[in-house]
């Protein structure tokens, strides 16, 4: 079966700590916990789609050491589709988690393999395309292999998302220019500005501006559709005025969080990400302000559970949760 959604990402094995606060440079403070699970922002915005009972395929680069068995395991243990490409020679990427009493966290990730994911592998996998309605990558992977998914996915007629995170030194607004629609959280929406636009803004004061002042600022960014993530401020949503008319939706909008009890916001952009792909990819009549809403309930609920991949939840849990 072909899947509905193809995700071009990153696999990196997370390991987190958790800490009353975290510490300051030079610093050493005890944890009070750890724990190690799959991560990357690719094959977590997968796990997101696929327990949301959508089909699924991530196309991803592991190194050739146990990391990359393990990736593998875990995957098979999810029944998530994946096609692997094995770097020889390279580790497979890994990221180093600090989460304090807030939820609030500190990630520094080492990318390894992922930054070697061939265009060629990618485009070997044209298969696994040509049913997709929706395109999801990322900025953890090899630029030019997200450049060739992209392609492929304008080709076969796909919706193409980015979540330009982590801004990429080397993202130009050819690839920005190739996606239909971006979910940048704060941070990485006030950096495309910045080198789109040469517009300077605070991203500490994005979630408190108007939503003129905010579409005003996404539209300066040459992509139709800009989903800002706010954190615990929500969402916001720009559509350039083609992308409106045509979905019979308003230009603009805020959506507020929904309340929950966070313990650890980590990988709520790709439950957000993951969640909007699904929702997007299972029925094409949906108005984008619901499959929005839905990813604003799943990236909440993601937050009162520890981990990335392992905190997605289910169709059934968001169901359950928001049934009303
Ligand atoms: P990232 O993890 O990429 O920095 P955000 O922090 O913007 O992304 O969070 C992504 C989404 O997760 C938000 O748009 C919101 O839907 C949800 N979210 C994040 N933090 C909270 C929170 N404290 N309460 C409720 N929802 C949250």
């Amino acid at each position: 079966m072909h899947p509905a959604v193809v995700v071009v990402g990153s696999y990196n094995q997370d390991y987190a700590w958790r800490s009353d606060c975290l510490p300051q440079p030079g610093e050493t403070r005890r944890a009070l916990g750890f724990a190690t699970g799959p991560g990357g922002k690719g094959y977590n915005q997968a796990v997101a789609c696929h327990r949301l009972g959508v089909s699924a395929c991530l196309i991803a680069a592991l190194g050739d050491d146990t990391l990359a068995d393990l990736a593998r395991r875990h995957a098979q243990h999810e029944g998530l589709a994946c096609r692997w490409q094995t770097v020889a020679g390279t580790a497979t990427g890994s990221a180093c988690v600090l989460i304090d009493a807030d939820g609030q966290n500190q990630i520094l990730v080492h990318l390894a393999a992922n930054e070697r994911l061939d265009p060629a592998f990618v485009r070997a996998r044209r298969e696994d395309f040509s049913g997709a309605r929706v395109v999801l990558a990322q900025l953890e992977s090899n630029l030019d292999a997200i450049a060739a998914a992209l392609d492929l996915g304008r080709a076969c007629g796909a919706l193409c998302m980015l979540n330009p995170a982590p801004v990429h030194p080397g993202l130009d607004a050819a690839l920005l220019s190739a996606c239909d629609l971006i979910t940048p959280n704060e941070t990485e929406f006030a950096q495309l500005l910045a080198r789109f636009a040469a517009v300077t803004v605070d991203a500490q004061t994005l979630a408190a501006r108007d939503a003129a002042e905010l579409h005003a600022l996404a539209r300066r960014l040459p992509v139709p559709t800009v989903v800002i993530t706010l954190g615990a401020q929500g969402c916001f949503v720009s559509h350039a005025e083609d992308a409106a008319r045509a979905a019979h939706e308003p230009a603009c909008y805020r959506l507020a969080a929904e309340a929950v009890a966070v313990v650890d916001t980590a990988g709520a952009g790709d439950a957000f990400s993951g969640a909007l792909a699904a929702a997007l990819s299972s029925d094409p009549g949906v108005p984008f302000s619901a499959a929005v809403r839905h990813a604003n309930r799943c990236a909440a609920l993601s937050t009162e559970r520890a981990g990335t991949a392992a905190a997605m939840p289910t169709r059934a849990e968001v169901f359950a949760r928001f049934a009303a």
